[in-house]
């Protein structure tokens, strides 16, 4: 169809036949799988899947869109969702799913938050992204892409930083390069919190100002005789501790502040 790419949501869409290809094989989609694909625009990946899928959620916020898809697709291979990805209730799709997208890349850390909550759910998500964020994402400590996305998805999941992807490969070409990545939800969280609220709050608080050091980013939450007993240095800066590090953290505040 004939369709301008409308900036107010992020739609760049993939054109380069051969990276398609190449995220199909990635994404490995088999007939009876319960998948949902976010903004799946004029059709780049959701024709390739609807090859290898008995059925396909879609889940879209452009009107224009959505009559198109109404008239294209067979109803019976594809139920789409007029929804704002951000308001979609995924519980509805059903227990255990994938997820798909090329997102709209103006939310796409709203995105990854939102699914962090459904992740019990989740069997694994493929996402395109901007690459500056995949490698975010996929940060260790003490590097300058660490930082609180890097703890709050790692605390979560498990990620491959699959493909780079150029500008060209999109019409209209984005201004930057993006990335293909898997997620995988931890079967067992490899450090769990006790009080995962809490861990999310000094996560906040310690790359709230990420050059401050611990001590000073922390005050009020713990104090030098809680850095003693923990053995972290309290000059340290976020960026230098390790997810297991912030459980422990995280731990230690919400069994001593009875
Ligand atoms: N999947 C297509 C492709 O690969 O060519 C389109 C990708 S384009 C980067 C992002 C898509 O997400 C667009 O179709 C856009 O309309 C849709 N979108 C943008 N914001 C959205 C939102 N809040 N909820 C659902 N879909 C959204």
């Amino acid at each position: 169809m004939k369709h301008l790419a409308k900036k107010r949501f992020g739609q760049n869409f993939l054109t380069d036949q051969g990276i398609i290809n190449s995220l199909i094989t990635a994404i490995q989609p088999v007939p009876d799988d319960l998948m949902v694909e976010i903004g799946p625009g004029l059709g780049a990946m959701t024709q390739p899947l609807l090859k290898q899928l008995d059925h396909l959620h879609v889940v879209e916020i452009d009107r224009d869109i959505i009559q198109w898809m109404q008239s294209f697709y067979p109803a019976s291979k594809i139920s789409i969702h007029n929804s704002d990805v951000l308001k979609f209730d995924f519980s509805s799709i059903g227990e255990r799913i994938r997820v798909v997208g090329n997102l709209p890349y103006n939310i796409s850390s709203p995105i990854l938050f939102k699914l962090l909550e459904n992740t019990a759910q989740i069997i694994d998500m493929h996402f395109m992204l901007q690459k500056e964020v995949v490698e975010r994402m996929v940060a260790a400590p003490s590097t300058p892409e660490y930082g609180r996305l890097s703890v709050m998805l790692q605390y979560r999941l498990q990620m491959e930083y699959l493909i780079t992807v150029p500008p060209e490969a999109f019409e209209p070409a984005p201004k930057v390069e993006s990335a293909f990545v898997r997620c995988v939800p931890h079967a067992q969280l490899p450090y769990p919190a006790s009080d995962e609220a809490l861990f999310a709050k000094v996560v906040l608080a310690a790359f709230g100002q990420r050059r401050k050091t611990l001590r000073n980013t922390l005050k009020g939450l713990l104090d030098d005789d809680g850095f003693t007993a923990l053995a972290i240095n309290p000059q340290l800066r976020a960026e230098n501790l390790s997810v297991a590090e912030f459980v422990t953290i995280s731990n230690h505040i919400a069994a001593t502040s009875h």
